[in-house]
């Protein structure tokens, strides 16, 4: 993007604002950044948390061994484009170009990249449908909004808030579920909105209204058992300790906890339960009388797989009415349940393709095979569509049936929900935010 073009889409308060806190975060060395973001990272590692901080190519090149060095203490690091520019402005072979040429720089020192996040989250569908598989395991690049700041609040807003949301265009946490999804080549890893930048530079100026917020989106996404990517700026991290301390804290006392990690392990963990499987064949078994038996393969020690409204022997009580049956070492496990009403999701046909892909994600087993659907204790079709319209409508239903039901949770060893701190290190120093301004 050309400098002017930047200028055009933020006002004179917005620059005025950014400019002030900038000179207050930054030195003209790295010196004060590196200090603080150390602090941060010893911080949320003695208290078991660990951050994913996404780092544009040249600020990469500017300071190689100060990345090296985050990298050691158990921070992931992830690309952020090669100039920190908006990609939506670019041609996509330029767009894509300069994610190669980030990447590269990266491995060239060794440094094994497992995510991307765009600057300003500044993306397109057709930059991400033409990155190729295996270049790099996940984007980051959506995002999801929580209502968790009353209306009256965001009236507050100043026009940092009014800039940052219309780079962001968030869905609404209301109909839209926060979990991973299969995205062309990738795995998009969605990010929770409200950001640092939101509250404290937009909207409050107060550290204890921010972690409220934010522990408003961490009850939400535990609740409802989906990712809360806590977007944040290590500019900030001397205020985010203590909100993000309290949140890791708040995470392991529940029960079950929460799943404190960094992007590229929710990245992993989402490929490695995909090749979960779940083979079902009926059986006769004298008085029993017919059963099926439910054969589950190629899982892993990890697995979260739950049953509701049915008892197998070795099950443990988990949440609610959900019971839970370890998997050992050798990734199986057979049961044996009733066979009416079978214990899944019956899907009819009907049912669009993305449906399907949200119920599968959610680790739903689905029955498709259109004399089965009618048997399955809980059924998806058209009409069930027109009721519960979105997404979060038609999981809430799901779950608030009775039938007996079979399914793998999205999280693994029994977490409920998962936490993520992903930041954006944009620069280390007033010469890379300068240099920024010259690359427009
Ligand atoms: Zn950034």
């Amino acid at each position: 993007m050309k400098l002017r073009s930047w200028l055009a889409l933020r006002s004179p308060e917005y620059l005025f604002n950014k400019s002030r806190t900038l000179l207050k975060r930054y030195g003209i060395s790295e010196k004060k950044a590196v200090v603080r973001t150390t602090a941060f990272i010893e911080y949320l590692a003695e208290r078991g948390g660990a951050a994913t901080l996404f780092a544009p190519g040249t600020v990469l090149e500017r300071h190689p061994k100060v990345i090296a060095r985050f990298l050691e203490a158990g921070v992931e690091i992830g690309m952020h484009g090669w100039e920190h520019v908006d990609l939506r402005n670019y041609p996509v072979d330029e767009a894509r170009a300069q994610l190669f040429k980030a990447t590269q720089a990266f491995n060239d020192r060794g440094m094994v990249v497992h995510g991307f996040r765009c600057p300003y989250l500044g993306h397109s569908d057709a930059l991400i449908a033409s990155l190729p598989p295996e270049w790099i395991q996940y984007s980051s690049n959506s995002a999801v909004w929580w209502n968790v700041v009353s209306d009256s609040d965001l009236g507050k807003g100043n026009a940092i808030y009014d800039a940052t949301l219309r780079f962001y265009a968030p869905k609404a946490s209301h109909t839209h579920v926060s979990i991973p999804w299969q995205r062309a080549n990738l795995i998009e890893i969605p990010v929770s909105l409200p950001d640092d930048m939101l509250l404290f530079d937009g909207i409050f100026r107060d550290v204890d209204a921010m972690t409220e917020a934010w522990r408003g989106i961490m009850a939400q996404t535990y609740r409802r058992g989906e990712l809360f990517n806590l977007i944040f700026h290590p500019e900030l991290a001397d205020r985010e300790q203590v909100p993000f301390g309290l949140l890791l804290e708040e995470g392991r006392h529940l029960n079950p906890p929460v799943w404190c990690t960094r992007l590229c392990d929710v990245s992993e963990w989402w490929q490695e339960k995909r090749r979960f499987k779940a083979l079902v064949e009926s059986t006769s078994s004298g008085e029993a009388g017919e059963q099926l038996r439910i054969s589950f393969e190629a899982c892993s020690q990890h697995a979260t797989l739950l049953f509701r409204g049915l008892s197998v022997p070795g099950d443990e009580p988990w949440d609610g009415e959900y019971r839970r049956l370890r998997i050992g070492e050798s990734g199986e496990a057979v049961v044996n349940v009733p066979a009416e009403p079978r214990p899944f999701v019956g899907v009819s046909a009907g049912v669009p393709a993305a449906t399907r892909t949200v119920l599968r994600e959610l680790g739903y087993i689905m029955e498709t095979e259109p004399e089965n659907v009618e048997k399955c204790g809980v059924i998806i079709n058209e009409q069930t569509l027109k009721e519960h319209s979105h997404e979060v409508a038609l999981v809430e239903h799901i779950e608030a049936t009775t039938a007996p039901l079979v399914r793998f949770w999205p999280w693994p060893d029994g977490t409920r929900s998962a936490l993520c701190f992903s930041g954006d290190l944009d620069a280390l120093s007033l010469t890379d935010y300068a240099a920024r301004l010259w690359s427009r």
